[in-house]
């Protein structure tokens, strides 16, 4: 079948999700004159992109925040739609809270002195040195590719230094960037996502990094535009419960209806993927890739204040926490104009399963006294205090992103992690060569996807 040989009222194309990748997906077809429909559980576009307008009047950001300048493809599509940045807000001194509670100024990136940190450094530099070899297209020819991704981030670590401070920095690293822990992630993986992102300091840095710059009016506000812009093809609140492969397309069932197609392209995490069901029944590559690739846990919080106090005090309202407290890592996500204070507390990993357990108020008085150690005591009375629980969203079960079990790279990789099974073709930032795990990542792999489809659908017309 066709695009053109369909039956009256079916799509070409169905995409499934309307995240970044999902909604990228379906752009690039639509302007390749493909006949799309997005098909989105949820009742909202953005997916892990969500902002709020709150009642005190500001946007905070739940999920995904920051653009960095090599992130290409996500600053082509702002600029397409008009979507405005500013500089992450980092002047002032920042903190770091050991974890026997030593609360230590320092400027710049990173601190030049502390416990563990030569050591850590030399740990990081070697990681970036592995990651420099790592194929980014065919991760599998990756040399000692097994033998990496046979170990644990943790079983690397150990092995490497014993010193104890410098691990518990490189657990936070792990958990920074991973939400996870580093007993969990494959090593192969932590060096794939390093080289996808261009090396380490790319991905914990913020000018010129990672975390250089944010939405005027929130990062889901280029996702809005794009589904604006592709109209009734966009339809919300509506899962998708089983796709099935017939003799000449797609059947796409959701609660409500049978969308037929020529193909479809699934923009979900890998972890959600056993939601639908597949007939014929996925690859045993792809379903054990999915299996491998459990969601970070991570929650992130908002304390709103009238005013962003901590900079009168000289504060950037930048730190990091070693010690027992849930949260690992404060930013000042104040608006670009300061007319609020706003606090940004990230809790992940094994701090998040035991912070989230913790009943309502506990779990706020946790974050803010995390908050007051870093900002000052007037910390503690925030004027709004937002949460954000990942693990907890229905469609999404976590974030940032999939990372990879040890092991799950060399059982499943070669054929589970993008490569399409019939006429179903998978997006999502997990598939993604380049700043894998991020917004880039998504859409340069609805890009990707888009491409086989076109190409897919266009062989088929040669020959017909
Ligand atoms: C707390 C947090 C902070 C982050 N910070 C950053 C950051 O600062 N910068 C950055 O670049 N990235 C960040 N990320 C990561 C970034 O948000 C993701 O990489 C990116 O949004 C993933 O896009 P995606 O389209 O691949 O997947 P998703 O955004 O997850 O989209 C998938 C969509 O599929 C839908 N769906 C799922 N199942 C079904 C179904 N059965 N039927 C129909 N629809 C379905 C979901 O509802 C969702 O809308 C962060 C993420 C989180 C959670």
């Amino acid at each position: 079948m066709t695009t053109r040989e369909r039956a009256a009222g079916d799509p070409g194309v169905v995409v499934v999700g309307a995240g970044y990748a999902g909604l990228t997906t379906a752009s690039r077809l639509a302007d390749a004159g493909v006949d799309v429909v997005v098909l989105e559980a949820g009742d909202r576009v953005g997916g892990r992109v969500v902002s709020e307008l709150t009642g005190s009047g500001v946007r905070v950001d739940h999920g995904g925040q920051w653009i960095g300048p090599t992130q290409r493809r996500f600053h082509a599509l702002a600029a397409r739609f008009g979507c405005a940045t500013f500089p992450t807000w980092e002047t002032g001194r920042h903190v770091e809270v050991w974890h026997d509670g030593t609360a230590v100024d320092y400027a710049g990136a990173a601190p030049d002195d502390g416990p563990g940190i030569a050591e850590y450094e030399r740990v990081t530099a070697l990681l970036d040195e592995l990651a420099s070899r790592v194929d980014l297209d065919r991760p599998w020819r990756t040399p000692r590719f097994e033998e990496f991704d046979a170990r644990s981030a943790e079983e690397f670590f150990r092995a490497q230094t014993s010193d104890e401070d410098a691990l518990v920095r490189l657990a936070l690293a792990i958990q920074g960037v991973w939400c996870a822990e580093p007993r969990e992630i494959s090593l192969f993986h932590v060096l794939f996502y390093l080289a996808s992102a261009g090396g380490y300091e790319q991905l914990m840095e913020t000018r010129g990094c990672a975390q250089d710059a944010r939405f005027t009016d929130g990062a889901d506000a280029v996702a809005r535009a794009m589904a604006a812009a592709l109209g009734d093809r966009v339809r919300l609140g509506d899962p998708v419960r089983s796709i099935r492969q017939t003799a000449d397309g797609v059947e796409v069932t959701t609660g409500r209806t049978v969308v037929r197609a020529a193909r479809v392209v699934v923009a979900v995490p890998p972890a959600t993927l056993e939601r639908i069901t597949f007939d014929p029944a996925l690859p045993a590559d792809r379903l054990g890739w999915a299996r491998h690739s459990p969601m970070g846990r991570v929650a992130k919080v908002h304390a709103v204040y009238d005013t962003p106090f901590w900079r009168a005090h000289g504060r950037s309202g930048i730190a990091t926490l070693y010690g027992e407290s849930p949260v690992g890592v404060v930013f000042d996500n104040s608006p670009e104009d300061a007319s609020r204070g706003v606090l940004v507390a990230f809790v992940y990993g094994d701090r998040l399963d035991r912070w989230a357990a913790l009943d309502d108020a506990a779990r706020r008085e946790a974050v803010v006294s995390a908050l007051s150690e870093v900002a000052g005591a007037e910390a503690k009375e925030p004027v709004e205090y937002l949460e954000k629980i990942w693990p907890h969203e229905g469609w999404t079960v976590g974030g940032y992103e999939c990372f990879v079990k040890p092991g799950g790279w060399t059982a499943h990789g070669r054929d589970g992690w993008r490569a399409p099974a019939g006429r179903v073709h998978w997006a999502g930032t997990e598939t993604a060569s380049v700043w894998n795990g991020y917004i880039d990542g998504a859409i340069s792999s609805g890009e990707r996807a888009a491409g086989e489809v076109i190409s897919a659908l266009d062989a088929v017309e040669q020959r017909g």
